[in-house]
């Protein structure tokens, strides 16, 4: 007999998830109004998109993207360093660091792909980064590519991130966070930390994905709502936002001091090694720019409906062991537990029409489970209870069915 090759465990390897319920599914899905999905040719209610203000399909960025693309072509061509720096991606840069009261701003076609970059642009083998638990893993893999001594401080705890500080002996340290955090919607304390890193002569990498245009005066991010705008900007911060989320479109940005940011230009390798992003997400961002800031109304609903998703659920979670973490932003994590009750909310929710993810290990920790619930603009009160109704009844299904196996 032959011995068998490694190649044949794949499918012996899949049927292992399957058992933990690990297994992932992509669903199809069309955009369907408002925030309804058509998943897998079925139209459901959506609480899974991080287009938090309801921007990804408005008129004003498609018709930007139509002529950015008349104007541009598809496609960049290279790098930014050879051919793909276009003005429209020019100019987005200039209103980049203008938005967030930053003296320089660098745009590039991903997320995941500036923070896998910039981490190791800032530091090397013999300098340490101290790194919140709950990062998102662009940041852990940015972290672990640099090779510089990673010091993992338990989630949001200041103390315990102020004695790490206190005994590296590392010249360069690089204290990186979430600022909003994905899985589970709180905030960093931003003021607290640029205290320590003022202290330990560190630098604070702020990751806003989710705060860009939701938080701070006029959706400016986490920074401006912590006061860190135009004058009062530090130095010592890095801000890193996705361009994916509540700007609606795609990419993202680092901005920050401008000697900083022009050495990032020189050392990021996934800047240099990539194709710029295409002019025509460029257009189409600089019209969600101003979309933004004039558009009050969509954070004052989005506010809204978070209050009311959480008052409409105060009573009817009782008694079934599921809870809401402790958000006020548009992230509403509702914490289960195992991996396969999770599955079986989420299935619940679909029968009943309604489209929320489960989230699972090890995307967050393990015997967190738990259902990722995103709030839109694009929502309705009427959207939002529905969604409360149904999760009170599924919440009920589980004490009755706690109750009968007791
Ligand atoms: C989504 C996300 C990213 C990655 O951004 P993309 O533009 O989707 O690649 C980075 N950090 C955080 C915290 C995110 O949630």
């Amino acid at each position: 007999m032959t011995p068998s090759s490694w190649l044949d465990d794949f499918p012996l390897r899949m049927v292992e998830l399957d058992r933990a319920h690990l297994r992932r599914r992509r669903a199809v899905v069309t955009p369907d109004g408002g925030a309804r999905l058509k998943v897998d040719g079925r139209s459901m209610l959506a609480f899974c998109s991080n287009d938090y203000l309801g921007l990804s399909t408005h008129p004003d960025l498609v018709r930007a993207a139509c002529a950015g693309a008349q104007a541009f072509g598809v496609g960049s061509g290279g790098s930014p360093l050879v051919s793909g720096h276009s003005a429209a991606n020019e100019a987005l840069e200039s209103e980049l660091a203008a938005f967030v009261g930053l003296p320089r701003a660098l745009y590039f076609y991903a997320g995941f792909a500036a923070n896998v970059g910039i981490v190791p642009a800032l530091v090397g083998a013999g300098d340490a980064i101290f790194s919140d638990a709950l990062n998102h893993a662009c940041l852990i893999d940015g972290a672990r590519l640099s090779r510089a001594r990673i010091h993992r401080f338990a989630h949001a705890d200041l103390p315990a991130l102020e004695r790490e500080l206190a005994h590296s002996s590392a010249r360069r340290k690089l204290v990186m966070t979430d600022a909003v955090f994905s899985m589970d919607g709180d905030c960093a304390d931003i003021a607290g930390l640029l205290a320590l890193c003022e202290r330990h002569d560190a630098l604070l990498l702020l990751d806003d994905a989710h705060g860009f245009g939701v938080r701070g005066p006029q959706g400016r991010g986490s920074l401006a709502e912590a006061g860190l705008f135009g004058a009062a900007a530090s130095r010592r911060v890095l801000y890193m936002a996705t361009l994916s989320k509540a700007a609606g479109a795609a990419g993202a940005f680092v901005a920050g001091d401008s000697a900083l940011v022009e050495w990032l230009l020189q050392k990021t390798r996934s800047y240099i090694f990539a194709t710029a992003a295409p002019a025509m997400l460029a257009s189409a961002l600089s019209a969600s720019l101003r979309r933004i800031a004039q558009d009050e109304w969509r954070r004052t609903h989005l506010c809204r409906l978070v209050g009311r998703l959480r008052s409409g659920l105060a009573a009817g979670l009782q008694g079934s062991g599921w809870q809401l973490g402790a958000s006020q932003t548009a992230i509403q994590p509702l914490l289960i537990g195992r991996n396969d009750a999770a599955l079986a909310a989420m299935a619940g929710l679909r029968a009943r029409g309604i489209w929320v993810p489960a989230i699972r290990p090890p995307t967050v920790p393990e015997g967190t489970a738990r259902l990722r619930i995103a709030l839109s603009a694009a929502h309705t009160e009427a959207d939002v209870d529905q969604l409360i109704e149904a999760l009170t009844a599924l919440a009920r299904e589980s004490v009755d069915a706690l109750a009968a196996n007791a």
